[in-house]
């Protein structure tokens, strides 16, 4: 740990499905992880940011049959999708794992030989029913009308033998640390779940797959007739990605620290699932689960055609990357579902981007140009106004990491935006641009515009992890030599962080305003 570091804190996405094409969903959960991580690495927080994809399974395997490619060389394919949509999201991860690296599938070999010496996991025949599309099986009392329960598809009947891990005996110890722990799952309607799930007798977990049903996975150390179970495989990313078995330094400095952010669709295999193969293999579970909400487009439920309208791509292309991280934080509270429109979307970047933070910023560098030929003035004695805006600015400050802890994204960034309409406020309120006609008032409005640029200075700081390209183009217009990067929230978060007879650079508009008749002709 470097000496400076508050502590550590580590986060996840889940890895997404290789074969899936990156949707709104995917965009959501990624933004979310990155906005935290630099939030923490703004507090001065050692922070690791682990993303990748989940490439075994029968989809994968039959998806490159269908190609007539080798399923390797299909995923080496499928994973720039991703890879390019992090890129262009902005996202800062600190690595990148695909199951299919040598470095992923030891550590699942690892951990199944040592479940297996244990003998925590065991040899039984399995008689039931299969889903092929979900890759599960189920038994008579799970189905539905004689189908699939997740995806109310056909299921066939199937007896075979596979190996069990032992998950049932750790039942009562997962109830008790869920009960201990009330932010191991959260939201707290999705730790009732789970709950309640878990009030009806828990069922070891097959984690095998005969080879003759499917060859595109992690073999068994112990039998190679057999694979690994797609979910045992993906889940284990959340260790081999820093170092369990391969470094321990680095393993024991991340955790249990870990916050593994998910939908709410896959809540029973992390929470569930997850922990108990780690109580198993005598590891710790990770100190937070988080399940957030879906989203509907236009108010329905995302389908094909929906989904090509807000392919996130797309939603770049039409609004910028800045635009959309904030729409996706700031419209919802994290946790529930949301709707995606267009109309909000706009509405959105009109009132909050281009009207409150982009007249602000431009407005308040123009006066500076004019009145002092670009270069940040000397501020002199305070009036209670002055005073007014440093005390608002200090209240938001006091007031977001608490709110980022508990992955209130949209709580912050009302928060945030209160220093937005203090400093618009106070613009109005000792009208600068009077002050510029008299040259005994010369002292006065070097002062005025020296606090407001000073809070814009903190605001750039505050944004950046929520819009990375904005937060850093206020910077640099503001003169600011030092690296975004490498400031530090309790330091840096002081008012008077500007420094007179800086240069300022000539402003283009942040975010210009959206012509919403042209808008809905393009879309
Ligand atoms: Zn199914």
């Amino acid at each position: 740990m470097c000496p400076k570091s508050k502590g550590t804190f580590y986060i996840t996405t889940p890895i997404y499905y290789v074969n899936d094409v990156p949707h709104i969903g995917h965009a959501y959960t990624t933004v979310a992880a990155d906005v935290l991580v630099r939030f923490k690495r703004l507090e001065g927080y050692q922070a690791f940011f682990l993303t990748g994809t989940d490439e075994h399974g029968q989809k994968v395997e039959k998806a490159a049959q269908e190609r007539g490619v080798d399923p390797k060389v299909h995923c080496d394919e499928m994973v720039k999708r991703f890879q390019s949509l992090w890129r262009r999201l902005n996202i800062s991860n600190d690595d990148f794992i695909r199951t299919t690296e040598d470095r992923h599938k030891k550590v699942v070999q690892k951990i199944l030989q040592d479940l297996y010496d244990r003998g925590e996991i065991y040899q039984a025949s399995y008689e039931g029913w299969y889903c092929i599309p979900c890759e599960r099986f189920w038994t008579e009392k799970d189905l539905t009308e004689g189908k699939c329960p997740d995806c109310l598809r056909e299921v066939v009947e199937i007896s075979e033998k596979n190996y069990f891990f032992r998950m049932s005996q750790y039942q009562s110890w997962l109830i008790d640390h869920i009960e201990k722990n009330d932010r191991f799952i959260l939201p707290p309607s999705r730790r009732n779940e789970i709950l309640g799930f878990l009030q009806n007798p828990l069922e070891d977990l097959c984690i095998s797959r005969p080879k003759k049903r499917l060859k595109w996975g992690i073999e068994i150390p112990f039998d190679p007739d057999y694979v690994t179970y797609v979910w045992f495989d993906a889940l284990i990313n959340y260790v081999s990605g820093i170092g369990y078995s391969s470094d321990n330094p680095r393993f024991s400095d991340f955790w249990p620290e870990a916050i593994h952010l998910i939908g709410k669709d896959i809540l029973t295999t992390h929470t569930v699932y997850w922990p108990t193969m780690l109580r198993g293999i005598g590891l710790t579970p990770p100190k937070m689960v988080f399940a957030h909400g879906w989203w509907t487009v236009e108010g329905k439920k995302m389908s094909k055609s929906l989904q090509n309208v807000v392919e996130p791509n797309r939603l770049i292309d039409t609004y910028g990357v800045d635009a959309l991280r904030y729409f996706l934080m700031r419209e919802v509270p994290f946790g529930m579902d949301g709707d995606f429109s267009h109309a909000t979307m706009v509405h959105r970047i009109n009132s909050d981007l281009a009207n409150d933070l982009g007249n602000l910023f431009s407005r308040a560098l123009s006066m500076v140009i004019r009145y002092f030929d670009g270069i940040i003035p000397v501020p002199s004695s305070l009036q209670e106004i002055d005073l007014r805006l440093q005390e608002s600015s200090a209240k938001v400050i006091a007031q977001l990491p608490g709110q980022m802890n508990d992955l209130a994204f949209n709580k912050a960034l009302i928060t945030l935006w209160e220093i937005v309409s203090a400093s618009n406020k106070y613009v109005d309120e000792t009208a600068p641009w009077s002050l510029a006609k008299e040259e005994k008032d010369r002292p006065r409005l070097a002062t005025v515009l020296y606090q407001t640029l000073e809070a814009l200075r903190i605001i750039a700081l505050l944004l950046a992890p929520f819009m990375p390209t904005t937060a850093e183009k206020m910077w640099t217009h503001l003169g600011m030599e030092s690296n975004l990067w490498e400031q530090n929230l309790e330091a840096d978060g002081n008012w008077g962080g500007l420094k007179p007879g800086g240069k300022i650079v000539k402003p283009t508009p942040l975010f210009p305003r959206i012509d919403t008749t042209k808008m809905e002709k393009k879309i």
